[in-house]
């Protein structure tokens, strides 16, 4: 089964969108298979961000990143890598369509709340740089017994 790796940023933890970013991925049907409030060290959010490195951003995305706790998370589903980034829209807020997350909720690129795998490959290498095996649960989810 697909997975990717999702991380509500610093800033969508401290504005205290955390419950509002999960609801829309448990909504939409997709599984949440691993969870962890984490501060990322420098080599992690270097890591983490390592195709950035020569880009202009580069170090004040890191010094961002690493300022807070963020929550890492990993989801599971059909498409999921595809499906999460088309929820979380374009990396800028100013052009990400509402209905999205960043459309919703952020206006600043370098403020934007929240982080998603852009292939499957790099989901893999993500999940991977952030959580061991036995971090996470595979499960499947089986809702009408608890409802009747
Ligand atoms: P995405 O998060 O949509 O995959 P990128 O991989 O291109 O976007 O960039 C990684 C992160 O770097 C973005 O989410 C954003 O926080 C930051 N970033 C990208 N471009 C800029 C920019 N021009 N100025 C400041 N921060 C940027
Ligand atoms: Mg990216």
């Amino acid at each position: 089964m697909e997975r990717t790796f999702l991380a509500i940023k610093p800033d969508g933890v401290q504005r205290g969108l955390v419950g509002e970013i999960i609801g829309r991925f448990e909504a939409k049907g997709f599984t949440l298979v691993g969870m962890k409030l984490i501060v990322a060290s420098r080599e992690l959010a270097e890591q983490h961000y390592g195709v950035h490195k020569e880009r202009p951003f580069f170090e004040g995305l890191v010094n961002f990143i690493t300022s807070g706790p963020m929550v890492a998370m990993v989801w599971e589903g059909d498409g999921v890598v595809a499906s999460a980034r088309k929820i979380i829209g374009a990396t800028n807020p100013l052009n990400s369509e509402p209905g999205t997350i960043r459309g919703d909720l952020a206006v600043n690129v370098g403020r934007n709340i929240i982080h998603g795998s852009d292939a499957v490959e790099t989901a893999n290498q993500e999940i991977s740089l952030w959580f061991k095996d036995e971090e996470l649960s595979a499960w499947k989810p089986c809702l009408t017994p608890w409802i009747v």
